[in-house]
């Protein structure tokens, strides 16, 4: 499975392939400073005991302003990375991050789960797949139009690198709907 460093998690398929909006990115549920080089989480804000992580776009490399600090952060909890078109709804988001301390790197970055999602005139189109699993689930309704006339069906996955456009996301999504 494909493997990413923060950074080109953070921008792959961003902007938006469906409908073209820059997503909201987030570290552990906190929004990043991306700079040219790196990028700056605050993962704690506390006068006595601030937190701030930096990663390095080309390495994966951290550093930290409180070393014992975020080991002891990542003791008690897991960040993963997260992107959301606030626009169609869209979303990805990773595995668990690993973090080697010894070494001050993150370990290649996967995708856990994502969420593609758009619509043509009343037809609505959902894709949802779970990389976990190998699997995909493919909703389809029409807004007006009962629901006991939707199309549900579970495929293996379908990742999202398979679409280029909405317009292609939208043809293959009703193939799929008719011959699978
Ligand atoms: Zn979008």
């Amino acid at each position: 499975m494909e493997q990413f460093t923060v950074k080109d998690f953070l921008t792959y398929r961003n902007p938006c392939f469906l409908c073209g909006t820059v997503n909201t990115v987030r570290i552990g549920g906190h929004i990043p400073s991306i700079l040219p080089n790196y990028m700056e989480i605050d993962l704690k804000i506390n006068y006595s005991n601030a937190i701030k992580l930096f990663i390095f776009h080309k390495t994966n490399k951290i550093l930290s302003n409180n070393k014992d600090g975020l080991t002891q952060l990542l003791e008690s909890r897991t960040l993963n990375l997260s992107s959301f078109c606030f626009n169609c709804s869209s979303n990805r988001s990773s595995e668990d991050l690993v973090f080697d301390l010894n070494k001050d790197i993150i370990l290649p970055v996967k995708i856990a789960a994502e969420t593609l999602y758009s619509s043509e005139g009343y037809k609505r189109y959902e894709l949802i797949s779970n990389y976990r699993d190998n699997r995909s689930f493919i909703h389809i309704w029409e807004a007006k139009t009962p629901s006991s006339k939707d199309i549900n069906k579970e495929l293996s996955l379908i990742p999202s690198s398979k679409f280029k456009t909405k317009e292609q996301f939208i043809e293959k999504m009703k193939l799929y709907a008719l011959f699978s």
